[in-house]
Protein backbone atom coordinates (compact mmCIF):
# COMPACT_ATOMS: atom_id res chain seq x y z
CA UNK A 1 0.00 0.00 0.00
CA UNK A 2 1.49 3.25 -0.63
CA UNK A 3 1.77 6.17 1.60
CA UNK A 4 -1.63 8.60 2.47
CA UNK A 5 -1.35 12.27 2.27
CA UNK A 6 -4.17 14.28 3.20
CA UNK A 7 -4.20 17.36 1.55
CA UNK A 8 -4.97 20.64 3.41
CA UNK A 9 -5.12 24.46 3.01
CA UNK A 10 -2.39 26.27 5.56
CA UNK A 11 -3.75 29.47 7.76
CA UNK A 12 -0.39 31.50 8.66
CA UNK A 13 2.63 28.97 8.94
CA UNK A 14 3.89 26.22 6.77
CA UNK A 15 2.58 22.78 7.71
CA UNK A 16 2.05 19.99 5.72
CA UNK A 17 -0.14 17.16 6.41
CA UNK A 18 2.21 14.61 7.86
CA UNK A 19 1.85 11.23 5.71
CA UNK A 20 0.43 8.44 6.86
CA UNK A 21 3.03 5.42 6.75
CA UNK A 22 1.99 2.22 4.99
CA UNK A 23 3.00 0.17 8.08
CA UNK A 24 0.87 1.01 11.07
CA UNK A 25 2.86 0.13 14.43
CA UNK A 26 1.53 0.94 17.71
CA UNK A 27 3.43 3.14 19.48
CA UNK A 28 5.97 1.63 22.10
CA UNK A 29 6.33 4.50 24.60
CA UNK A 30 9.69 5.65 23.31
CA UNK A 31 10.39 7.84 20.75
CA UNK A 32 14.14 8.60 19.60
CA UNK A 33 14.72 11.66 17.41
CA UNK A 34 18.13 11.43 15.50
CA UNK A 35 19.74 12.81 18.40
CA UNK A 36 18.64 9.91 20.45
CA UNK A 37 16.45 12.91 22.36
CA UNK A 38 13.16 11.04 23.76
CA UNK A 39 9.98 13.15 23.22
CA UNK A 40 8.63 13.50 27.14
CA UNK A 41 7.06 16.64 26.92
CA UNK A 42 3.91 18.33 25.33
CA UNK A 43 3.17 22.05 25.15
CA UNK A 44 -0.37 22.82 23.99
CA UNK A 45 -1.28 26.33 23.09
CA UNK A 46 -5.08 26.73 23.63
CA UNK A 47 -5.61 30.27 22.55
CA UNK A 48 -3.46 32.53 20.11
CA UNK A 49 -4.94 35.46 22.25
CA UNK A 50 -3.73 37.10 25.35
CA UNK A 51 -4.74 40.56 27.54
CA UNK A 52 -1.08 41.07 27.86
CA UNK A 53 1.23 43.08 25.30
CA UNK A 54 4.24 42.98 26.57
CA UNK A 55 6.97 43.88 23.80
CA UNK A 56 9.31 40.63 23.89
CA UNK A 57 6.23 38.50 22.91
CA UNK A 58 2.67 40.01 21.32
CA UNK A 59 4.13 44.05 20.59
CA UNK A 60 1.28 46.57 20.79
CA UNK A 61 1.98 48.01 17.55
CA UNK A 62 1.37 43.90 15.67
CA UNK A 63 -1.18 43.18 17.80
CA UNK A 64 -3.24 45.81 17.69
CA UNK A 65 -7.13 46.06 17.31
CA UNK A 66 -6.76 44.87 13.72
CA UNK A 67 -4.92 41.91 14.26
CA UNK A 68 -6.33 39.09 12.86
CA UNK A 69 -6.34 36.25 15.69
CA UNK A 70 -7.64 32.70 14.56
CA UNK A 71 -11.24 31.69 14.53
CA UNK A 72 -12.87 29.48 16.60
CA UNK A 73 -13.17 26.92 13.97
CA UNK A 74 -10.05 27.00 13.37
CA UNK A 75 -8.78 25.95 16.71
CA UNK A 76 -8.85 22.48 17.64
CA UNK A 77 -11.54 21.88 20.26
CA UNK A 78 -11.44 19.94 23.62
CA UNK A 79 -11.60 16.65 22.28
CA UNK A 80 -9.69 17.11 19.07
CA UNK A 81 -6.95 18.33 22.08
CA UNK A 82 -7.31 15.36 24.46
CA UNK A 83 -7.66 12.59 20.89
CA UNK A 84 -3.59 14.18 20.04
CA UNK A 85 -2.55 14.46 24.24
CA UNK A 86 -3.79 10.82 23.93
CA UNK A 87 -1.58 9.47 21.37
CA UNK A 88 1.33 11.46 22.15
CA UNK A 89 1.57 9.50 25.35
CA UNK A 90 1.40 6.36 23.72
CA UNK A 91 4.06 7.66 22.17
CA UNK A 92 6.37 8.25 25.95
CA UNK A 93 5.37 11.94 26.84
CA UNK A 94 4.65 12.29 30.76
CA UNK A 95 4.32 15.79 30.94
CA UNK A 96 1.55 18.02 29.40
CA UNK A 97 1.92 21.90 29.61
CA UNK A 98 -1.10 24.49 28.75
CA UNK A 99 -0.06 27.66 26.92
CA UNK A 100 -1.13 29.94 24.56
CA UNK A 101 -1.88 32.92 24.73
CA UNK A 102 -3.37 33.19 27.48
CA UNK A 103 -4.62 29.50 28.29
CA UNK A 104 -7.11 31.11 31.23
CA UNK A 105 -8.50 33.07 28.28
CA UNK A 106 -10.18 30.20 26.58
CA UNK A 107 -13.66 28.98 27.70
CA UNK A 108 -14.19 26.40 30.18
CA UNK A 109 -10.33 25.21 30.62
CA UNK A 110 -11.63 23.29 33.03
CA UNK A 111 -13.01 20.62 31.39
CA UNK A 112 -10.18 20.09 29.04
CA UNK A 113 -7.49 20.35 32.36
CA UNK A 114 -10.79 17.05 33.52
CA UNK A 115 -10.33 15.30 30.37
CA UNK A 116 -6.44 15.25 30.25
CA UNK A 117 -6.56 14.60 33.80
CA UNK A 118 -8.14 11.27 32.52
CA UNK A 119 -5.05 10.32 30.82
CA UNK A 120 -2.15 7.84 32.11
CA UNK A 121 1.19 7.75 31.34
CA UNK A 122 2.73 4.80 29.14
CA UNK A 123 3.83 3.56 32.76
CA UNK A 124 0.13 3.72 33.70
CA UNK A 125 0.74 7.09 35.56
CA UNK A 126 -1.43 9.91 35.84
CA UNK A 127 0.70 12.53 33.39
CA UNK A 128 2.48 15.68 35.27
CA UNK A 129 -0.46 18.52 34.00
CA UNK A 130 0.62 21.90 34.59
CA UNK A 131 0.04 25.37 33.10
CA UNK A 132 1.70 28.85 31.96
CA UNK A 133 -0.24 31.47 32.81
CA UNK A 134 0.02 35.96 32.99
CA UNK A 135 -1.88 34.99 36.66
CA UNK A 136 -4.42 37.74 35.52
CA UNK A 137 -6.96 36.11 36.31
CA UNK A 138 -5.76 32.89 38.45
CA UNK A 139 -7.42 34.12 41.70
CA UNK A 140 -10.31 33.25 40.29
CA UNK A 141 -9.52 30.18 38.58
CA UNK A 142 -7.02 28.45 41.18
CA UNK A 143 -9.15 26.15 43.31
CA UNK A 144 -11.81 24.78 40.15
CA UNK A 145 -8.13 23.84 37.89
CA UNK A 146 -7.22 22.31 41.27
CA UNK A 147 -10.69 20.71 41.01
CA UNK A 148 -10.33 19.30 37.92
CA UNK A 149 -7.08 18.12 38.48
CA UNK A 150 -4.43 20.50 37.32
CA UNK A 151 -0.85 19.69 39.24
CA UNK A 152 0.66 22.96 39.10
CA UNK A 153 1.12 25.72 37.45
CA UNK A 154 3.96 28.33 36.25
CA UNK A 155 3.16 32.20 36.98
CA UNK A 156 4.87 34.73 34.44
CA UNK A 157 5.88 37.49 36.33
CA UNK A 158 8.06 40.41 34.94
CA UNK A 159 8.95 42.99 37.79
CA UNK A 160 7.27 43.09 41.27
CA UNK A 161 7.33 47.19 41.37
CA UNK A 162 3.78 47.88 40.01
CA UNK A 163 5.11 50.83 37.72
CA UNK A 164 7.03 48.72 36.18
CA UNK A 165 5.27 45.54 35.32
CA UNK A 166 2.11 47.83 34.11
CA UNK A 167 4.86 49.41 31.24
CA UNK A 168 6.01 45.74 30.68
CA UNK A 169 2.52 43.73 30.50
CA UNK A 170 1.60 46.99 28.80
CA UNK A 171 -2.07 46.41 29.38
CA UNK A 172 -1.66 48.79 32.56
CA UNK A 173 -2.44 45.67 34.70
CA UNK A 174 -1.63 45.86 38.56
CA UNK A 175 0.90 43.32 39.99
CA UNK A 176 -1.48 43.23 43.16
CA UNK A 177 -4.16 40.79 41.11
CA UNK A 178 -1.11 38.76 39.72
CA UNK A 179 0.46 37.94 43.33
CA UNK A 180 -3.17 37.69 44.68
CA UNK A 181 -3.39 34.71 42.37
CA UNK A 182 0.24 33.68 43.16
CA UNK A 183 -1.53 33.25 46.26
CA UNK A 184 -4.21 31.51 45.59
CA UNK A 185 -2.72 28.94 43.33
CA UNK A 186 -0.61 28.40 46.60
CA UNK A 187 -3.75 28.06 48.84
CA UNK A 188 -5.40 25.81 46.21
CA UNK A 189 -2.22 23.57 46.29
CA UNK A 190 -0.96 23.86 42.33
CA UNK A 191 2.56 23.68 43.56
CA UNK A 192 5.33 23.67 43.48
CA UNK A 193 4.94 26.62 42.14
CA UNK A 194 7.21 28.41 39.65
CA UNK A 195 7.38 31.95 38.78
CA UNK A 196 9.19 33.40 35.45
CA UNK A 197 10.44 36.31 34.78
CA UNK A 198 11.75 37.34 31.36
CA UNK A 199 14.80 39.39 31.56
CA UNK A 200 15.55 42.45 29.30
CA UNK A 201 18.88 44.52 29.60
CA UNK A 202 17.53 48.17 30.16
CA UNK A 203 13.86 47.82 30.54
CA UNK A 204 13.11 45.11 33.91
CA UNK A 205 17.00 44.00 35.05
CA UNK A 206 16.66 46.34 37.95
CA UNK A 207 13.84 44.50 39.00
CA UNK A 208 16.01 41.01 39.32
CA UNK A 209 16.96 41.54 43.33
CA UNK A 210 13.54 42.82 43.97
CA UNK A 211 12.10 40.35 42.88
CA UNK A 212 14.49 37.69 44.91
CA UNK A 213 13.48 39.72 48.18
CA UNK A 214 9.92 39.33 47.35
CA UNK A 215 9.57 35.96 47.10
CA UNK A 216 12.97 34.57 49.37
CA UNK A 217 11.09 32.73 52.32
CA UNK A 218 8.65 31.34 50.34
CA UNK A 219 8.31 27.78 49.08
CA UNK A 220 8.34 28.90 45.05
CA UNK A 221 10.91 28.99 42.45
CA UNK A 222 11.87 32.05 40.64
CA UNK A 223 13.50 31.27 37.70
CA UNK A 224 14.91 34.60 35.49
CA UNK A 225 14.51 33.86 31.81
CA UNK A 226 16.61 35.18 29.23
CA UNK A 227 15.62 37.44 26.81
CA UNK A 228 14.94 35.10 23.08
CA UNK A 229 15.02 35.77 19.59
CA UNK A 230 11.63 33.75 18.93
CA UNK A 231 8.86 34.93 16.64
CA UNK A 232 9.93 37.85 13.92
CA UNK A 233 7.83 40.64 15.29
CA UNK A 234 9.75 41.56 18.76
CA UNK A 235 13.08 43.60 17.32
CA UNK A 236 15.28 41.18 19.38
CA UNK A 237 19.05 42.62 20.01
CA UNK A 238 21.50 40.58 21.87
CA UNK A 239 22.08 43.55 23.57
CA UNK A 240 19.27 43.77 25.54
CA UNK A 241 19.72 39.80 26.97
CA UNK A 242 21.09 39.81 30.14
CA UNK A 243 23.21 36.25 30.82
CA UNK A 244 22.01 34.26 34.04
CA UNK A 245 25.56 34.50 35.50
CA UNK A 246 24.86 38.04 35.90
CA UNK A 247 21.65 37.44 37.46
CA UNK A 248 23.64 34.98 40.02
CA UNK A 249 26.06 37.78 40.16
CA UNK A 250 23.58 40.12 41.46
CA UNK A 251 21.44 37.51 43.66
CA UNK A 252 24.13 36.10 45.06
CA UNK A 253 25.87 39.92 46.29
CA UNK A 254 22.28 39.87 48.17
CA UNK A 255 22.42 36.67 49.34
CA UNK A 256 24.64 33.38 49.58
CA UNK A 257 23.23 30.85 46.86
CA UNK A 258 23.82 27.28 46.84
CA UNK A 259 23.80 25.40 43.45
CA UNK A 260 21.16 22.01 43.35
CA UNK A 261 21.18 19.41 41.14
CA UNK A 262 18.71 18.75 38.33
CA UNK A 263 15.51 18.27 39.38
CA UNK A 264 14.37 16.25 35.84
CA UNK A 265 16.57 15.00 32.77
CA UNK A 266 15.79 17.55 30.03
CA UNK A 267 15.32 20.24 32.89
CA UNK A 268 16.10 23.29 31.13
CA UNK A 269 16.66 25.40 34.47
CA UNK A 270 20.08 25.49 36.49
CA UNK A 271 18.83 25.68 40.11
CA UNK A 272 20.22 27.62 43.31
CA UNK A 273 19.04 27.78 46.85
CA UNK A 274 19.93 30.56 49.57
CA UNK A 275 22.44 29.25 51.52
CA UNK A 276 21.37 30.42 54.83
CA UNK A 277 19.72 27.64 56.90
CA UNK A 278 15.79 27.48 56.92
CA UNK A 279 15.13 29.99 54.55
CA UNK A 280 12.56 28.90 51.57
CA UNK A 281 13.27 29.65 48.03
CA UNK A 282 14.99 28.55 44.77
CA UNK A 283 16.41 30.36 42.33
CA UNK A 284 16.48 29.18 38.63
CA UNK A 285 17.72 30.66 35.86
CA UNK A 286 16.83 29.51 31.69
CA UNK A 287 20.03 30.69 29.47
CA UNK A 288 18.45 29.93 26.59
CA UNK A 289 20.87 32.36 24.76
CA UNK A 290 24.23 31.99 26.60
CA UNK A 291 24.09 28.62 27.28
CA UNK A 292 22.00 26.74 24.66
CA UNK A 293 20.29 23.31 25.73
CA UNK A 294 19.18 21.49 22.99
CA UNK A 295 20.90 18.27 23.92
CA UNK A 296 18.54 17.21 25.78
CA UNK A 297 15.41 18.94 24.52
CA UNK A 298 12.46 16.77 24.52
CA UNK A 299 9.54 18.99 23.90
CA UNK A 300 6.92 19.08 21.44
CA UNK A 301 4.81 21.62 20.48
CA UNK A 302 1.05 21.66 19.74
CA UNK A 303 0.00 25.02 18.29
CA UNK A 304 -3.74 26.01 18.58
CA UNK A 305 -5.13 25.61 15.37
CA UNK A 306 -3.56 21.75 15.81
CA UNK A 307 0.07 22.21 13.89
CA UNK A 308 3.27 20.04 15.56
CA UNK A 309 6.62 22.33 15.74
CA UNK A 310 9.75 20.02 17.03
CA UNK A 311 11.65 23.53 17.99
CA UNK A 312 10.70 27.09 19.92
CA UNK A 313 12.23 28.70 16.82
CA UNK A 314 11.01 26.62 14.42
CA UNK A 315 9.22 28.39 11.23
CA UNK A 316 7.91 25.35 9.80
CA UNK A 317 4.81 22.72 11.36
CA UNK A 318 3.05 19.38 10.55
CA UNK A 319 -0.36 19.65 10.25
CA UNK A 320 -2.28 17.08 12.44
CA UNK A 321 -5.82 18.96 12.67
CA UNK A 322 -5.73 17.65 8.92
CA UNK A 323 -5.56 14.45 9.71
CA UNK A 324 -7.67 14.82 12.91
CA UNK A 325 -10.23 16.72 10.50
CA UNK A 326 -9.65 14.43 7.52
CA UNK A 327 -10.88 11.28 8.86
CA UNK A 328 -7.65 9.85 9.62
CA UNK A 329 -7.79 6.44 12.82
CA UNK A 330 -6.20 6.84 15.59
CA UNK A 331 -3.50 4.22 14.50
CA UNK A 332 -3.06 6.46 11.61
CA UNK A 333 -2.27 9.70 13.44
CA UNK A 334 0.36 7.78 16.06
CA UNK A 335 2.09 5.78 13.03
CA UNK A 336 2.42 9.53 11.36
CA UNK A 337 3.58 11.15 14.43
CA UNK A 338 6.55 8.68 14.63
CA UNK A 339 8.60 9.29 11.59
CA UNK A 340 8.31 13.20 12.39
CA UNK A 341 9.96 13.15 16.28
CA UNK A 342 12.66 10.58 14.66
CA UNK A 343 13.90 12.86 12.21
CA UNK A 344 13.81 15.66 13.87
CA UNK A 345 17.25 17.25 14.12
CA UNK A 346 16.56 20.65 14.86
CA UNK A 347 19.15 22.30 17.51
CA UNK A 348 18.43 25.84 16.91
CA UNK A 349 19.67 27.56 20.38
CA UNK A 350 22.69 26.11 19.61
CA UNK A 351 23.59 26.85 16.45
CA UNK A 352 21.96 30.43 16.71
CA UNK A 353 23.95 33.47 14.70
CA UNK A 354 25.66 30.67 12.02
CA UNK A 355 24.04 30.29 9.00
CA UNK A 356 22.54 26.64 9.37
CA UNK A 357 20.64 27.97 12.27
CA UNK A 358 17.30 29.19 10.35
CA UNK A 359 15.96 28.86 6.81
CA UNK A 360 15.92 32.01 6.18
CA UNK A 361 11.59 31.53 6.63
CA UNK A 362 9.40 33.72 9.34
CA UNK A 363 9.83 31.90 12.49
CA UNK A 364 6.26 31.05 14.64
CA UNK A 365 5.24 33.61 17.23
CA UNK A 366 5.36 32.45 20.50
CA UNK A 367 2.05 33.07 21.73
CA UNK A 368 0.59 30.77 18.75
CA UNK A 369 2.90 28.29 19.53
CA UNK A 370 2.95 28.12 23.15
CA UNK A 371 6.11 29.40 25.25
N1 LIG B 1 0.33 33.82 28.70
C1 LIG B 1 1.05 32.83 29.41
C2 LIG B 1 2.14 33.47 30.24
O1 LIG B 1 2.25 34.68 30.27
O2 LIG B 1 2.87 32.73 30.90
C3 LIG B 1 1.62 31.69 28.57
C4 LIG B 1 2.21 32.02 27.25
S1 LIG B 1 3.70 32.97 27.30
C5 LIG B 1 4.09 33.02 25.58
C6 LIG B 1 4.84 31.83 27.98
C7 LIG B 1 6.13 32.39 28.48
O3 LIG B 1 6.92 32.77 27.38
C8 LIG B 1 6.02 33.59 29.38
O4 LIG B 1 6.73 33.36 30.57
C9 LIG B 1 6.69 34.66 28.59
O5 LIG B 1 7.30 35.60 29.42
C10 LIG B 1 7.70 33.87 27.78
N2 LIG B 1 8.22 34.58 26.61
C11 LIG B 1 7.52 35.13 25.59
N3 LIG B 1 8.34 35.72 24.70
C12 LIG B 1 9.60 35.52 25.16
C13 LIG B 1 10.89 35.91 24.71
N4 LIG B 1 11.05 36.63 23.58
N5 LIG B 1 11.96 35.54 25.42
C14 LIG B 1 11.80 34.83 26.57
N6 LIG B 1 10.62 34.43 27.06
C15 LIG B 1 9.53 34.80 26.38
Amino acid sequence: MADKVIAVADHRYRASAPLIPARLDAPTGVLLDTLKRPLRDLRISVTDRCNFRCSYCMPKEVFDRDYAFLPQSSLLTFEEIVRVARLFVAHGVGKIRLTGGEPLLRRDLERLVAMLAELRGADGMPLDLTLTTNGSILERKAAALKAAGLGRVTVSLDAIDDRIFRRMNDADFPVADVLRGIDAAERAGLGPIKVNMVVKRGTNDEQILPMARHFRGRDLALRFIEYMDVGATNGWRMDEVLPSSEVVRRIGEAFALEPLPPAAPGETAERWRYAERGVAGEIGTISSVSHAFCGDCNRARLSTEGKLFLCLFASRGHDLRALVRGGASDAEIAAAIRPIWEQRADRYSELRGRAEAGDGERRVEMHYIGG
